[in-house]
Order: C-alpha cells, then structure tokens, then sequence
C-alpha cells in the first residue's frame, strides 16, 4: 500500500491546490482592491462634494456680507458699492466669479423713474429690459453691477424677474429669506454667441430691517435683492486647478442627472467610468446631483493587475513546488529501485559467499568480541569432528579439546592467535597449532586470525579465524626433512648459482673436503679444485654445463689439509619454476678407494710409473690410433748403465732409490700426453704419440743428457742407455718394442751413456 506522499497524484494535488490557492488569493485581492478603491472612490467623491460645498459656502458668506452691506445704509450709491466690490477683490477671491449685482424691486410703474434716476448718473442708454416681457408683475433690473465690464454690460438693466429660472429663484430666495442658488442659466453677457453656462446666487434685501416671517409678508416687504453671477466652468476649472483631485465629476442641478441641467462636466471624454456614483447636494434651496466617475481612483494604475501578478507567482510557486515533488518522487523511487537492485545482489552475494563460506575448504570460525562462536563452516566442524551446535554459543577457550604447539608443550590461552587478535588488533597469520580432538587424534592446524573492526574503527567487534588441516602436510614435512637430513649427512651435494658461486653444501660436502659449510658457501669450487686436474676438463663441463646437458665425470679434489680425493660427479643444470636456468646442482660420490685400486694396478709401485701391464694397454692404444690417423708415434726404450755394480756397491735399497730418482727425471722431463713406463728391471719404455723420429731422438738425447748431468745420492753420476724406434706401416707392440731393443744394445755396444735410432733399413 502506497502512502499519500508516495503517491502519483500528490504533485497534480499540490497543483490543483495551487490554483485554488492562487484563485482564491487573487479573488480575495481583486475585492480587497475593489474594496479599497470604492473607499478611496468615496472618499475623493466626499472630499469634492465638501470642496464644491466649501466653495459656494464663501460665496454665500460674501453674498451674505454685501446684503448685510446694503442693509447698513437707506441709500447706498453706485459709487459706494464700486467701493465696496474693488475692497472686497471680490474679483479674485472668488472662483468662478462672473459679477456681484443689485436689482432693487421696481414697480412697472415706476420703471421709467428708475431708468430716468440711472440714466442721471451718467448711464444715458440705459433701459430695463425684459428677455419675457410682463407688464404688471415688479421688476427687479439690474441696477448695479460689478464689475462693469464689456462683457457684463449686457445685462445691465436685465429685468431678473422676466426670465422664468431666475425669477423663480430670486422668488424662492425672498420668500426663504437666504441666500438661493438659481437652476442652470446661460449667463447674459456681450460679444459671445457661446453662452456660459452658471448659475445665480441670490440672497434678499427687505424694507424691514428684520426679514418678515411669512413669506407672503416677506414678499410684501420686498425691497431688492443682491445676487452673485457665477461662470460654473469656470468655478469648477479654477476649483481643479488648486485642488488634487482623484476623480472626475458631472454637476446637474437638480434631482436628476439630466444633459439640460449640466453644469459642468470635468472629463466629458470619460463615457464608460470604471467606477461610478451618484450624490445628492442639498444646497441653498437646490438640489445639485453629482455624477462622480472615474477609471481609477488609485494612485497605481497597475493594482489591477496585482492580483493577476499574484496568482501568476502562487501559480509560479506551486508549480515549482509541484515540479519539485515530481523530481524528489522520482529521485526517491529511482533510489528504492537503485536500493532494490543493491539488496537483490547484495543478498546474492551474500548466498554466493555463504556458499563459499560452507564449502571452502579451509576451517572458517567467527567469534565475538567476547570469543564467542557465533558461526562456523562445515569444514571447520569437519576438521575438529563436531558439529555446529557443538561449539556456536560457547566461548573459543571452552572446548574438550587442548592445544599443543610444535614442540608438544600447551598453548597458553593467551597466546591463542584470536585472543591474540582481540587483544592486539593486529592479525595473527600461520600459526601452527595441534587440536586434541575428543576422540584422542590430533589434528595439525595452521592458523589465521583478523580482527574485524567496527565501521569507525574504534573497536573490534569480531575475529575471523580460519584454519587449514596440515596433519598430512606435516607428516610429509617430517618424513622428507628425515630424508634431507639423511641426503644431507650421507650424499656430497653442493648447489651454485649460474657463475659457479657456492649457493649450498651438504654435510656429506664438508666432511669429505675438511671444510665448514660457512667456508664452502659464497665460494667457487676452484677452493677444491686438484692441480693435477688439468684445465681441459673444466673447459669441457662448464661447456657441456651451457648448453644445459648435465654433465658426468670424475674429479679428482683436494681437501683443505691437501690431500686428494675423488669425486664421481653429476653435475645437472637447476631450473627455477619459470624453467630458467638459475644454477648447477652437483651430486657426489667418493671413488677415492676405487681411484687408489685403479692407480695400484697400473703403476709400478717403486717408481710411480705406469707398469708393465699399463704401458701395454697404451701401447696397443697408441698403435690403433696411428693406425687409423696416420699419425706419428714413436719409443724410447733406455736401460741404466751398469746397475748391477750399482747394487753390488752400495746395496739394493741405493739401487731402488736410483731408480726412483731417475724415474723422477724421465716423468717430469716429457711432455704430459707422453707415457712413461717401468718395462722391467732397470729399463724403461717411453710411448710418444704424435711424435716422429726426430723429436723422440732429440727427446732421448735431452733425458740422456738429464741423466748424464744429475748428480744422484749415495751414487753420484750415472748414466743410461737409449734406443729409438718409430711406427711403421704394420708395425705392432712386439715388432716396435724388438726394433727399439735392438738400437738399445747396440748404444750398449758402442759404449753405453749413447742414444741410437733405427734407421729406414731395418737397423741402425
Ligand atoms: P749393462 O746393462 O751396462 O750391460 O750392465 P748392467 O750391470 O746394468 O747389467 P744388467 O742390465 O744385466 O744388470 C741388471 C741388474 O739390475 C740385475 C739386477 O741385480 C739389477 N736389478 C734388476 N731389478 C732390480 C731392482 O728392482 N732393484 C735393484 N736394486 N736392482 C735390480
Ligand atoms: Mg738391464
Ligand atoms: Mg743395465
């Protein structure tokens, strides 16, 4: 269920309040204005009524004053009420003033008495005239009148009582015994066809210095009358001039606001008033009606238009607050939908991760901040064979089963990784730990504890700890540890990086070499590298080794004392996990006893050098290869020059160490590739491969010389004998050997310490 706010409806709602609001508003101000403007309308009516009013009140006052002025005296004159009208400025203090006038009432019979009176005053054409002529009703022509002017002359003498609208209120005024205004007249006046309209002010003159009280006897007493002529446009032009006036006005005399009886009209243009209205003036005997009109009594002439402007801006307003609902509706259902959408993933999420949670394989626990369990996976319930209820709802610390660490000894409490983590606020990773699980197995365990903190950080409200089994891990760690050590203590191994640099060295290694693991490690292996090893073969590994192909041969090493041992030797390039060359492992084996076996049996054992058996082998070898190369190879066979007597003089040992020290001479005498050889006795047999005849008899001749020159313990000087023979197209041992035996005895026959060589044609 949708609430009122939520709803579509709610910004055409505040819209539809808007325009009520805004109609409402601009209704109420249209008639606050209307309102307003009648009572300013009425208002600026009133105050032009007591204006006109006012006005014509200063005109009775000096009407008023100039009867009173008549009164004063029987007999006033002409000159003297010149007198008084120039004193009185009546000309400019009066608006509207057209003339101030006397008519004295005349008997018809006594008219031409009055003209002839008038006329002796200097007036000669003057005559009472009459615009309706009657013979017997009184006349009242007017006598004295002011200002003379041109243009009121013409009604000098104007018998006011022949004309029916002034002689009504010339009447009405003696009979009312006050002053009178008379209905609209066109004012009697010289040059002008255009009759002014205005009007009369009468106010009566009696014999009686007290005005009768009837009527009839006012009437009777009768003697004249004063009267005020009175231009009514311009009264009413002048009365704007020095006025402000609001509104326009039509003056009728009388009761009703006919065209014949207007006086004046201040804007004959306005036909159609906005605002209109009638007043009744009671005023010295007549009614005057004033039509006030006007378009607009207000100053502002835009008031109208307010209400309008207001209700365009409540309208502008509400609208805006509508648009503005509209907006934040749809902002707020776009949010629910945005937050709709979140929650759907957000709750996927949340499955997908529970999923996760229950099947990873890892052991997951979350604790409260008061070691609490508040939830575990099924590996974790797995792991320690319990099941959830087991555990969720006690504390970390309150299983039935202990805890060990690595070496056997009880994990303390504290040291718990998660209380670790709840204490510290730091994350505990990998710590190994064994479980004593109820039924007595114990399950290794690696550890990791996080805290997790509150969203300001402030404090921790959990920790997730989750663990992985590595009973079986461990149990491989120990047996292959066993194994390495076992591999360590018993196989040489050694490990270099790619320039030969010693990166690790087994035990085994430094047993055999004499040398600490400290003094192995940084080192090359030229620290136990044998002199005796020539460079050839080192050249060869390290070429072989580059190309990657492991390497297998037999080395012969010195020991930090000195002494040799060998080595049987693999060597295998080491790859790294990216199958780049990083180094060279080498494995081992001693063949030292082997090596001395080996050496035994072709060595002489006096004198170091080959045997007989050995230098038949390499004999036979040397043969094959200058066989199939054609390559040169020669011998030397020599025999020592008297030896018997050497023996006999000094005794067998001299003899031995004779020829051990000759041996010694022969061996570092010939080159290197050359084998030196005890044939028997005290002859020896030299195999030169690759070399001719020539080089092996200056060769025999060089030892022969050595010989010669040595001066040898016990003996002295000694000398020997030497035969020469060369390789032969199918040539063999015997056939050499029997060639270079027979040069021998003849260097004997010809007088020993003597090189000879066979010549092309058999011997010598
Ligand atoms: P020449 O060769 O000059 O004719 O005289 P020679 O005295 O050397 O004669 P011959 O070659 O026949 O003598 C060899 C002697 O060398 C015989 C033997 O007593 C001696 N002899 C052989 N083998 C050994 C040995 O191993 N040790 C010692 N001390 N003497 C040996
Ligand atoms: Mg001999
Ligand atoms: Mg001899």
């Amino acid at each position: 269920m949708k609430r009122f706010w939520e709803s579509a409806l709610l910004p055409w709602f505040f819209l539809f309040l808007g325009l009520l609001f805004s109609f409402l508003i601009a209704w109420k101000s249209a008639l606050w204005i209307k309102e307003t403007e009648q009572i300013r309308f009425q208002a600026a009516s009133n105050h032009i009524a007591s204006l006109i009013h006012k006005e014509l009140d200063a005109h009775i006052q000096l009407i008023r004053s100039v009867a009173a002025f008549m009164n004063a005296s029987d007999d006033v004159t002409r000159e003297e009420w010149k007198q008084y009208a120039l004193a009185n400025h009546i000309n400019e203090q009066f608006l509207g003033f057209r003339a101030l006038g006397y008519a004295p009432l005349i008997q018809p019979y006594d008219r031409l008495k009055h003209e002839q009176a008038v006329r002796e005053e200097g007036f000669a054409h003057y005559t009472v005239f009459q615009i309706n002529a009657s013979l017997h009703s009184p006349l009242f022509p007017v006598t004295y009148l002011e200002p003379l002017s041109e243009i009121n002359e013409k009604a000098f003498g104007l018998d006011l009582a022949s004309e029916s609208v002034r002689k009504d209120a010339l009447y009405q005024s003696l009979m009312r015994a006050d002053a009178t205004l008379s209905s609209k007249i066109n004012l009697v006046q010289k040059y002008t066809t255009d009759h002014q309209s205005g009007f009369l002010l009468f106010f009566p003159l009696y014999q009686s210095r007290e005005a009768p009280s009837s009527p009839q006897e006012r009437l009777k007493d009768a003697k004249g009358i004063v009267y005020l002529a009175i231009d009514s446009k311009k009264m009413f032009e002048q009365l704007l001039q020095s006025n402000y006036i609001l509104v326009d006005f039509e003056i009728y005399v009388g009761m009703a606001p006919l065209e014949q009886n207007l006086l004046y009209n201040s804007n004959p243009e306005l036909i159609e008033p906005r605002l209109s209205d009638y007043a009744s003036l009671e005023i010295y005997g007549k009614t005057w009606t004033i039509h006030f009109k006007a378009k607009n009594v207000l100053d502002m002439n835009n008031s109208h238009y307010f209400p309008w402007i207001q209700m365009l801006f409540s309208l502008l307003l509400f609208g805006l607050l509508s648009g503005l609902i509209y907006v934040l509706q749809r902002t707020r259902k776009k949010a629910y939908a945005i937050a709709e959408e979140k929650t759907k993933l957000l709750a996927k999420s949340e499955s997908e991760i529970r999923s996760i949670f229950q099947t990873m394989q890892e052991g997951v626990m979350v604790l409260d901040d008061h070691s609490i369990v508040v939830e575990c996976n099924l590996a974790a319930q797995e792991m320690l064979q319990v099941v959830k209820s087991d555990i969720v709802g006690n504390a970390s610390n309150d299983t039935k089963w202990s805890t060990v660490h690595e070496d056997g000894s009880v994990f303390a409490l504290e040291d718990h990784p998660s209380f670790k983590a709840l204490n510290t606020g730091l994350p505990q990773n990998n710590v190994i730990m064994g479980i004593r699980r109820e039924d007595g197995t114990l399950l290794w365990v690696q550890t990791n504890a996080q805290p997790i903190f509150s969203d300001d950080f402030d404090k921790i409200t959990s920790v997730l700890v989750t663990f992985s089994d590595i009973t079986a891990y461990r149990k491989s760690k120990y047996e292959l540890e066993k194994y390495l050590q076992i591999i360590d203590t018993h196989v040489i191994t050694s490990s270099t990086n790619l320039h030969g640099i010693i990166l690790e060295v087994s035990e085994a290694f430094c047993k055999i070499s004499g040398y600490t693991k400290e003094e192995l490690i940084g080192k090359s292996h030229n620290i136990v590298r044998h002199p005796d090893i020539p460079s050839s073969l080192y050249k060869e590994m390290w070429a072989t080794l580059k190309k990657g192909i492991s390497w297998y041969g037999e080395i012969k090493n010195r020991r930090k004392d000195g002494s040799a041992y060998w080595m049987e030797t693999i060597i295998e390039p080491r790859y790294n996990e990216e199958y780049s060359l990083v180094g060279y492992t080498a494995i081992r084996h001693d063949i030292t006893d082997k090596k001395r076996v080996e050496e035994l049996s072709i060595t002489d054992r006096l004198t170091g050098l080959y045997n007989r058996l050995k230098l038949d082998e390499l004999f036979a070898q040397y043969i094959s290869i200058a066989k199939r190369h054609q390559t040169p190879l020669s011998i030397i066979l020599l025999d020592i020059d008297k030896f018997k007597s050497v023996n006999d003089t000094y005794g067998h040992q001299v003899g031995d160490s004779l020829l051990q020290a000759i041996a010694k001479l022969l061996k570092v005498n010939v080159r290197l590739e050359d084998a030196v050889g005890r044939w028997g006795g005290e002859e020896f047999l030299i195999l030169l491969p690759s070399s001719n005849m020539e080089a092996a008899h200056v060769l025999a001749e060089k030892l022969r010389g050595v010989i010669e020159a040595e001066d040898f313990a016990y003996v002295g000087s000694c000398t020997a004998s030497f035969g020469v023979a060369t390789y032969h197209l199918n040539d063999d041992e015997t056939s050499m050997v029997a060639r270079a035996d027979k040069c021998l005895y003849l260097a004997k026959e010809n007088g020993r310490n003597r090189v000879e060589v066979e010549t092309h044609n058999g011997i010598v």
